[in-house]
């Protein structure tokens, strides 16, 4: 009768010696396996073993003889094609009347739906690109991914069983006990925000790590899963990045020296130039012609505009130095500025709206640079006999106030947009429009000082909108 059970069982079902000599297989066993029962029988059971099985045939009998349970767990047999047949095996003792082992049963058969999911899940886990971690509420490595053993350099058997703290550079000596404050308290949540981390390698080496815990409540008790990212090469890029930002400021530092240096120097020889050209046309205006005199003025007109662009290279390159940020009233500023600029405001009989604006956290006269060259150039870049309708607001997020000072202007082109904010670009003639071409090149130093950014919204013929952007902390 026990025969036919075993005989007539969907299960496929072999019985091995302790040396893995198989003693007996049903036919739902040859039908699996595609192997005759002669076959089988006095074959080793290695022959049906994969090397991806996760419970190895040996492994499961050295548990068997110290008496362990094993509980039924998704693996894979070799049929005698080669396919890798995925099943779950249960291996159990097969035991004499007097209790002494004889060999080991296994009993296999084709995963259901659920189980199916499961192994996908844990098949998931196995490709992730993290190293994957699970561990019990005693902190015992209950689960590792092929990813761990490639990250720490320990095989799975040598990390199952053992308490994580073995992947913990010494120096965390508080871990067990943030542990197990985690396991009172759990949550998902990233480790160690804002502090670095480090893990701990077979070879003793440090790697620095991004770790994501998660609570996983089952029948069996609470779990808790580590999703472990090596930061490496993030980290080499983030230091690099942070050397070359290091670098770059030193060498502005160095060429606003410069820049500072040689207009100092250069408007010394330009001064004595600019002193001569009157005195020789004073002076001698007797014995030369109407040439020459043509000549000296064209001298005087060049002189004087190199004059004024080597200010303007001279102030650009001032900005921020000895700057210190206060809180400053906006509205009042706006006011002052305005007041300044009432002669042109006057002449061009702009009108110039202005709304509530915040307090903000900067560098005062800076800042009223920025409002002045943009009002300014506001009123300045008009088509003639139309009304300048100039207003200036602020829309404030979360994180920035943004100012507009909008005009009903003669607007820009597309292509101009980043170019007007370069030293000395300018679009028109001076015959048309007066200017050196540095006040917008000011206003963006300023603003970019300050941790923002400038841009403009325009459109040709129809005026434009200057807006910039001030952190709010
Ligand atoms: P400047 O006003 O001395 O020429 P800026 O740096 O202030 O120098 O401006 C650069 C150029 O940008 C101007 O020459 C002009 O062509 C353009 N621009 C600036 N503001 C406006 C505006 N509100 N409307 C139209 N064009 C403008």
């Amino acid at each position: 009768m026990k025969e036919f059970i075993f005989e007539g069982s969907k299960d496929a079902i072999l019985a091995t010696d302790l040396k893995g000599i198989i003693s007996y297989c049903n036919p739902s066993a040859c039908e699996l396996l595609g192997y005759s029962e002669e076959e089988l029988l006095g074959s080793n059971y290695n022959l049906l073993t994969s090397e991806s099985d996760n419970i190895s045939f040996t492994q499961a009998k050295d548990y068997i003889l110290f008496n362990q349970e094993l509980q039924p767990h998704p693996s894979s047999v070799k049929t005698k094609q080669g396919k890798l047949e995925t099943v779950i095996v249960q291996y159990s003792a097969v035991k004499d009347n007097a209790g002494n082992l004889l060999g080991l049963s296994a009993f296999l058969r084709k995963p259901n739906l659920f189980e199916k999911t499961a192994s996908n899940a844990q098949a998931l886990l196995e490709t992730a690109p993290d190293s994957m971690i699970i561990v019990n509420d005693k902190g015992q490595i209950v689960f590792t991914n092929y990813q761990t053993e490639n990250m720490f350099g320990y095989t799975s058997q040598e990390l199952l069983g053992n308490k994580i703290e073995i992947l913990i550079p010494d120096e965390y000596k508080n871990h067990i006990g943030h542990r197990d404050k985690y396991i009172e308290n759990h949550r998902p949540r990233s480790m160690g925000q804002g502090s670095e981390l480090f893990a701990k390698a077979k070879s003793g080496k440090k790697i620095p790590v991004e770790i994501s815990l998660s609570p996983l409540e089952t029948k069996d008790g609470l779990f808790v899963s580590a999703a472990i990212r090596d930061i490496t090469d993030r980290k080499k890029i983030e230091n690099r990045l942070a050397t070359s930002n290091q670098e770059l400021q030193v060498k502005n530092k160095d060429l606003e020296q410069f820049a500072f240096i040689s207009s100092h120097d250069l408007q010394e020889p330009l001064k004595t130039v600019m002193g001569f050209v009157p005195l020789l046309k004073k002076e001698y205006s007797d014995v030369i012609d109407e040439n020459g005199k043509m000549y000296i003025n064209f001298i005087e007109e060049a002189v004087s505009r190199m004059s004024e662009s080597v200010n303007s290279l001279l102030e650009y390159s001032r900005i921020g130095r000895n700057a210190e940020a206060g809180l400053i009233n906006t509205n009042e500023l706006v006011k002052n500025v305005l007041k300044d600029l009432g002669g042109r405001i006057d002449d061009s009989s702009a009108k110039i709206k202005v709304d509530d604006l915040p307090k903000i956290i900067g560098f005062e006269t800076e800042i009223r640079l920025v409002f002045q060259n943009l009002l300014t150039n506001a009123m300045k870049f008009m088509e003639k006999d139309i009304t300048a309708n100039i207003s200036i607001s602020c829309n404030k997020t979360r994180e920035f106030f943004e100012f507009i000072v909008k005009d009903n202007g003669i607007g820009i082109k597309e292509q101009f947009k980043e170019k007007i904010f370069v030293i000395f670009q300018r679009l028109h003639n001076r015959k048309n429009y007066s200017g050196s071409g540095i006040g917008l090149a000011h206003c963006r130093k300023i603003v970019e000082l300050h941790g923002g950014k400038i841009w403009v919204e325009s459109e040709e013929g129809k005026g434009s909108s200057f807006k910039f952007t001030i952190p709010r902390k």
